[in-house]
């Protein structure tokens, strides 16, 4: 669990700024965000990537979605509107290899992204 960056966030060995925490999911704040919210939410178990998934993770990503629904909602943007955002592999910007989905809520979003 701590080979990698999201590992040492959900184990809590390097500093994060944590909105969320259950048994499955972990949300904390982008470190270099992108909007004035800029969520992500972390599976407390390691996936790489979209492609990664089975269908035994189905719960599970819909649990993330439902979570980053709540935070939008819990913190006044629900009715403004919000973007969720999976990035997959090197064409998209995928960085960091542990699926997390972005919340990004608080100015105007373009359509289509860059
Ligand atoms: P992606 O490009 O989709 O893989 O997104 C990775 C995100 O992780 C980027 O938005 C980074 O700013 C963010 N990030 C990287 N390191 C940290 C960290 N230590 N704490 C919080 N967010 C991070």
């Amino acid at each position: 669990m701590t080979d990698c960056l999201f590992c040492r966030i959900v184990a809590g060995s390097i500093p994060s700024t944590i909105v969320h925490r259950d048994d499955h999911l972990v949300a904390f704040r982008d470190i270099d965000p992108n909007a004035p919210m800029h969520v992500l939410t972390i599976p407390t178990t390691p996936i790489a990537t979209l492609n990664d998934l089975s269908s035994e993770d189905d719960a599970l990503i819909g649990s993330m979605f439902r979570r980053a629904a709540a935070i939008a909602t819990e913190h006044g943007y629900a009715d403004r509107g919000y973007r969720t955002v999976f990035n997959t592999n090197r064409e998209s910007g995928q960085t960091v290899f542990h699926v997390h989905l972005h919340l990004l809520a608080g100015r105007g979003l373009n359509w289509p992204p860059g």
